[in-house]
């Protein structure tokens, strides 16, 4: 059995497709972390208010374990259900504008759980390809017939829902994680609506950056929670807190309860977590100098990452990959990044397609103007 383990693994070595784990030795507020014994500049995290480490939040959480203990003991349906993961819900129910919200452990499990639990609502499911892993799982595990349209082509969605015979749901990440570029979902939600499909999405990297207020993508796109029935957004990133949530009708919710298995099944995420994250939530609509300044970042980035003509994706978000091809040669991109001081993630199948390796940088509240600047002469360098 082991020969066979080393076969594969000697396999991935070969195709540059290995991965292993960095250890970070120590991490605090801002964009430094601690690498055997070196400073590395981060630009991998999805912490891109920079709260992660927000010392209001780290106070919350350690009261929420004074009053309610580390572990939550069971799962939400038995004991596990606190007052303040009550209150959360309520206060993300509000933040995003629907009438409820039910929270999961991870998003993983959020998209898993609620294509699975709809399925007997509408049983073909239609996906944008470059979804994320979990929504593409959640099809795979649910059962339902399965389409993957053309990367936010919605003259191929169209074709497909025009010759459905069948009930179905429409889902897609509103920012696509590994490009950075937001869904067209205006268009998205007039099609589901002409076709009287359900419409679910994903807005893990827009909730707290996109939108004046940090609602996310649809406030981004001037939408609300009636355009889009089956709303799921996560906590660990802009929130820099752990966890998720979907949001929507009273209705969607109580059926959730009734019949997500990932929600049913499973122990309920620490309340010191939902404390933390109600933390995270009041800083979010206090502070939108993080938000101003998270733009003003990503502005500088494409400017300063032009006049170096280094191959940018077209991205408005703080998601900014750059387009390397080959997958051993962004390997051995990000390690020499490491060892001028950089972290930055290489982006290889099967995450992206073959031929599509990347270096994926994310940019933070935290960043200053100098670290980019230092960042993309490096790399125009390197390349
Ligand atoms: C990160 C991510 C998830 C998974 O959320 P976790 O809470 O980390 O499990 C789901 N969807 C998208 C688009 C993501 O980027």
């Amino acid at each position: 059995m082991d020969s066979g383990f080393s076969a594969t693994l000697e396999q991935l070595k070969q195709q540059g497709l290995y991965r292993s784990r960095t250890r970070i030795e120590s991490s605090g507020e801002g964009v430094e972390l601690l690498v055997d014994g070196k400073k590395l500049v981060n630009f991998c995290s999805n912490d891109y208010l920079g709260l992660a480490a927000h010392p209001d939040i780290i106070k919350a959480c350690q009261q929420g374990c004074d009053q309610y203990g580390v572990g939550s003991g069971s799962a939400h349906l038995i004991c596990g259900h606190s007052k303040p993961h009550h209150q959360l819900e309520e206060e993300l129910a509000e933040f995003v504008g629907a009438s409820r919200a039910l929270l999961f452990s991870t998003g993983y499990m959020a998209n898993m759980g609620v294509i699975a639990a709809l399925m007997a609502h509408a049983d073909c499911l239609y996906e944008d390809r470059l979804n994320h892993a979990s929504l593409l799982d959640g099809a795979l595990l649910s059962r339902a017939r399965f389409k993957r349209y053309r990367h936010a082509d919605t003259s191929h969605l169209h074709q497909l829902l025009a010759t459905a015979d069948s009930k179905g749901m429409v889902v897609t990440d509103s920012v696509f994680s590994m490009d950075g570029d937001i869904a067209p979902l205006p268009q998205l939600v007039e099609q589901t609506r002409q076709h009287n499909t359900l419409l679910m999405v994903d807005d893990a990297h827009g909730l707290g950056v996109l939108g004046e207020n940090g609602r996310g993508a649809l406030e981004h796109f001037g939408l609300d929670q009636h355009d889009v029935p089956v709303y799921m957004a996560t906590l660990g990133k802009a929130l820099g807190v752990f966890g998720a949530f979907v949001a929507g009708s009273d209705e969607l919710i109580e059926l959730l309860i009734q019949k997500a298995r990932t929600y049913i099944f499973t122990t309920a995420m620490p309340p010191a977590m939902a404390e933390a994250t109600r933390a995270s939530l009041k800083i979010i609509q206090q502070e939108s100098w993080r938000r101003d300044k998270l733009n003003m970042l990503v502005d500088h980035f494409r400017d300063t990452a032009a006049e170096l003509e280094l191959p940018l994706m077209d991205s408005i978000t703080p998601i900014q990959p750059l387009l390397v091809g080959d997958a051993q040669l962004a390997m051995r991109l990000s390690q020499k990044l490491k060892e001028q001081g950089f972290f930055v993630s290489a982006i290889r199948p099967p995450t992206v397609p073959q031929g599509e390796s990347r270096l994926r940088f994310t940019l933070s509240a935290h960043h200053e103007t100098a670290h980019i600047d230092a960042l993309l002469s490096t790399v125009a360098k390197l390349l």
